[in-house]
């Protein structure tokens, strides 16, 4: 490391004055003053050399012909990083205002940065910036206000200078509201005088207290800035005069121990006002701020904020991180062009800065990368993350469509990694592809690789649901079955249940996957087959069984029978039920008027209610109430393996649930059987328990009441 040294500065001040030679700024001025004010600024924070040199070339590669590799030549590979550094960072382009994408765009400035001499330098390029923002375009001005209030000062903030934090606020506050910013300007001033000499007459008192104890103090008054005085009154909704810490003292003494004697001295000398006292030198903020902070009802009876700190807190306070290189040396901010003199006396061992650096990133964030998306949000990602994680992160699906990205602008492979900063597009594919198996060696976050995982789990289970579907049809074909028929069938459903699965698919991807053998479910097919023909032979006894139930078309009957009451007639009005859908007590129905026949009584969804509706008038609403004294026709159809017994087991079931038989209509249609019955029922729930109990049978698919909604 070597030593300050002022020809090196000389030298990177040439080089940058032949760069920038012609060029002028807004202001007119040349622009080589606005990279000498920079460094003159990092000067005030204390930094080395080599970011000084950095601060001065810090626009060439940016706005001149100069390029990287000419800076390392000419000032080696330290300063040429520190340049590029500052140049990614200038290069960023922020659009958006929302307050979360801010936040994650100061961690991306941080993310991005290796040296913490670049976030210095950066700070300083836009502090000398705002000084001079007055000769930009209005509309710029405002942006880069904004940009300074959301970004830049936050980051100053975070960073501990204080210094820098304040002045890039009351730049911008008086760039976005001027008239605010004049207002609460002229209301400080105004009160000056009158504050000064309070402050002084308390500093007075507090002082010769100080000297009786032997504590050595520099006392001073303290200006709040301006934007902060507007931040409180807006934000709490108060009047400037209620702002009572605007009268503030600042106690520097030597050591902490005399921090605390200090504040006893306070305390013995006015009441502190309850709440309001802050011990920051036990337990710093975040950015390494320490001070004792209280108010107290001083001389006047008027509150009085006082902060307390030794010199090495008060450095650390105005100036943070930077404070590193300034207490070290023990030096004071230089004025104008003697900074060069001053930094002359200073060693540059900066090896501590990138221990804190380290800490500062730890603290913020531990292994994110910070990208850009092609409309200029910003994202967090796992650091080692890869375009692929990135199309993950955006949509499932264009994670699975994803074909390349690009980065920057340029074509990447999918297994690049990554950097903050990165502007990431994701190519897509308009075609279903999928992920391919690699892309989990490629992928870091688990959201990619659960939703990679999962595709292919599900295209496994589709795969060996297909193909048990395909092996079972060839081996029912094999056993000169109809495949088509069986699938798809209650016997099939039966075997499947006693093979221990609940649904088709599932057999299938058992079958598929060579857990269970086509042959051995085709085994159990055939065998429930066989037992039906074993029980055809009986079937004779079962069609005597229907004749015998068979009975004529019942005459109407009345009301009261059906347990029917019609509106505005007696139970003895005669009735007759619907022949097209036979409906049964617990149906919606309707009640037409037939001349000379009484009321036929439908189901409101027949077809033939539709069709009658013309005739308005000859609908009279009825209701089912109380018991039917009489049983309910309804039509059956049951359709099954066409197997000897099987209208035995039917008619069966009817007599067991205690319904009759009063018509049966068989087809066949092999091997299929399809049954039609016309029954009695006494209502909807035995009705129900019947059809529940049919399609229990052996080699019945199905069984349902034929009604104009079924078709
Ligand atoms: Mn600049």
């Amino acid at each position: 490391m070597a030593d300050f040294d002022p020809a090196a500065i000389a030298k990177a001040w040439q080089f940058a004055e032949n760069a920038h030679s012609g060029q002028t700024r807004l202001s007119g001025e040349p622009f080589i003053d606005h990279p000498l004010a920079v460094a003159e600024i990092c000067a005030g924070f204390g930094l080395d050399t080599q970011a000084l040199q950095a601060a001065i070339l810090h626009d060439t590669v940016e706005d001149t012909a100069v390029d990287l590799e000419a800076i390392e030549h000419e000032f080696g590979p330290t300063v040429a990083e520190l340049v590029d550094g500052v140049t990614k960072l200038t290069e960023l382009s922020f659009q958006s205002r929302d307050e979360e994408q801010a936040e994650n765009y100061r961690k991306m400035i941080v993310a991005m940065t290796r040296d913490i001499r670049v976030i210095l330098i950066k700070l300083a390029d836009r502090l000398h910036n705002m000084r001079t923002v007055g000769s930009l375009p209005k509309q710029k001005q405002a942006f880069k206000a904004k940009e300074s209030l959301d970004i830049y000062a936050p980051i100053a903030h975070r960073l501990g200078i204080h210094a820098v934090k304040s002045e890039l606020e009351d730049l911008a506050f008086a760039t976005l509201h001027p008239r605010k910013y004049q207002e609460i300007k002229e209301l400080v001033s105004q009160q000056r005088a009158e504050r000064e000499e309070y402050v002084a007459e308390a500093g007075r008192i507090l002082s010769t207290e100080l000297e009786s104890l032997g504590v050595e103090a520099a006392i001073s008054g303290r200006a709040k800035h301006f934007y902060s005085i507007y931040s409180k009154m807006s934000g709490k909704a108060r009047e400037f005069n209620e702002i009572y810490d605007l009268t503030a003292m600042r106690v520097v003494v030597d050591s902490i121990k005399d921090c605390y004697s200090a504040v006893g001295a306070v305390h013995a000398l006015w009441k502190p006002l309850p709440g309001r006292f802050k011990d920051y030198v036990a337990m710093p903020k975040l950015n390494r701020y320490q001070s004792l902070h209280t108010t107290v009802i001083g001389p006047e009876g008027r509150p009085l904020e006082i902060q307390i700190r030794t010199r090495a807190m008060h450095e650390t306070a105005e100036f943070g991180v930077a404070a590193h290189w300034r207490y070290k040396r023990g030096t004071e901010s230089g004025e104008g062009i003697q900074w060069l003199d001053d930094a002359a006396d200073r060693d540059s061992n900066n090896s501590d800065s990138v221990d804190f650096l380290t800490a500062l990133k730890g603290d913020l964030f531990e292994d994110e990368v910070f990208i850009f998306t092609p409309r200029g949000e910003v994202k967090s990602l796992a650091a080692g993350a890869t375009p692929l994680d990135f199309a993950y992160d955006v949509h499932t699906d264009v994670g699975h469509r994803c074909v390349g990205a690009k980065v920057n602008g340029r074509i990447v492979p999918l297994s690049y990694q990554l950097r903050s900063g990165d502007i990431v597009e994701v190519l897509t594919s308009n075609r279903d592809r999928g992920p391919s198996r690699d892309w989990l060696t490629l992928v870091r976050t688990p959201r990619a690789k659960n939703k990679i995982r999962a595709w292919f789990r599900t295209v496994e289970r589709k795969d060996a649901e297909q193909t048990g579907r395909e092996s079972l049809n060839e081996a029912l074909k094999r056993e000169g079955l109809p495949a088509q028929k069986i699938v798809g069938s209650s016997l099939l459903a039966d075997v499947t249940r006693e093979v221990g699965f609940r649904r088709a698919d599932e057999l299938y991807r058992a079958i598929g996957s060579g857990k269970v053998s086509a042959n051995s479910v085709v085994q159990k097919v055939l065998q429930r087959l066989k037992q039906g023909e074993a029980a055809e032979d009986d079937a004779s006894a079962a069609e005597a069984l229907i004749r015998e139930g068979r009975k004529r078309d019942r005459p109407a009957a009345t009301a009261g029978r059906y347990g029917i009451a019609v509106a505005d007639v007696g139970p003895d009005v005669m009735l007759r039920m619907a022949k097209c859908c036979r409906p049964v007590p617990g149906d919606d129905i309707c009640g037409y008027v037939s001349l000379g026949r009484g009321i036929t009584i439908h189901r409101t969804d027949c077809l033939n209610v539709d069709n009658l509706s013309k005739d308005e008038g000859r609908f009279t609403p009825v209701r089912w109430e109380g018991q039917a004294d009489t049983s309910f026709r309804v039509e059956l159809q049951v359709d099954g393996w066409d197997r000897h017994r099987l209208l035995e087991d039917l008619s069966r079931t009817f007599a067991e649930t205690g319904i009759n038989i009063v018509e049966a209509r068989v087809t066949t249609d092999e091997p299929m059987i399809r049954n039609r019955f016309v029954v009695e029922v006494p209502d909807t729930r035995t009705l129900e328990l019947a059809i529940a109990k049919l399609r229990q049978i052996d080699a019945v698919f199905d069984a349902q009441r034929v009604t104009p909604s079924s078709g």
